[in-house]
């Protein structure tokens, strides 16, 4: 499968989910796969945009998130299609994009369109599929309650008026990173235990325990993604 192919697939397919089951007394145990749906229509779900175009039930709250990204899928492929002359229904979205991967495929096998342009077809596809991913099933985080051990800010305004300060450090437990929410300092900790290392380091730094220079070295030697 190509790549763009296999970037839409994991947007437009339904999704196998295997979950590993233990043994108990009504079952034997052992491996369980449901079929869930597609990322693509998920997001359809709660836009409050039924599959034929019109509005469906009103009572139905809209998602402003899900709504906004669905309208930039369908103007993304409706370019998309008209630039590479395939067929292109906003109902037939799924279908639409498909129909356009292979044609863009072949137009990329006949040369006669450049790697960036393939490139950037599936950079986009793979950013729907994340960013969907992320919002049905967000991370889970928590927040640092101790302050930055790079920048020393513990709370930040929130970029809302209306909502309280925040802290500054944010722990993703899911992908076991942290981040300082400072932009300013934006540092993120590949690992929880890194963070932790250092905040405990500058907290020991700051009550005048003596620093072994093993510790310290570690500390100045590592490197960060900032
Ligand atoms: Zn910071």
């Amino acid at each position: 499968m190509s790549e763009l192919s296999e970037a839409v697939s994991a947007l437009v397919d339904v999704r196998p989910v295997i979950t590993r089951q233990e043994a108990g007394e009504a079952h034997k145990g052992g491996v369980h796969v449901e079929t869930h749906p597609s990322l693509l229509s998920l997001l359809l779900e709660d836009t409050g945009i039924s599959k034929n175009g019109g509005s469906s039930d009103p009572g139905i709250p809209v998602d402003a998130f899900r709504l906004e990204l669905w309208m930039q899928v369908v103007e993304i492929v409706r370019d998309w299609c008209l630039a590479a002359r395939t067929g292109f229904s906003r109902d037939l979205l799924a279908e639409s994009l498909t129909g356009f991967a292979r044609r863009y495929d072949a137009l990329y096998g006949a040369r006669s369109i450049d790697y960036e342009s393939y490139a950037d077809k599936v950079r986009q596809v793979d950013l729907w599929v994340t960013r969907i991913e992320a919002n049905f099933n967000p991370d889970e985080t928590r927040e640092g309650r101790t302050a930055c051990p790079r920048c020393g800010v513990r709370k930040l305004k929130h970029p809302d008026p209306d909502q309280p300060e925040q802290f500054a450090i944010v722990i993703n437990v899911t992908r076991d990173t942290v981040t300082c929410l400072n932009p300013e300092c934006g540092v993120v900790w590949p690992h929880i235990a890194e963070w932790r290392f250092e905040t405990n380091y500058m907290e020991r730094v700051a009550a005048g325990v003596d620093i072994e220079p093993e510790a310290l070295e570690l500390l100045v030697t590592r490197e960060t993604t900032i």
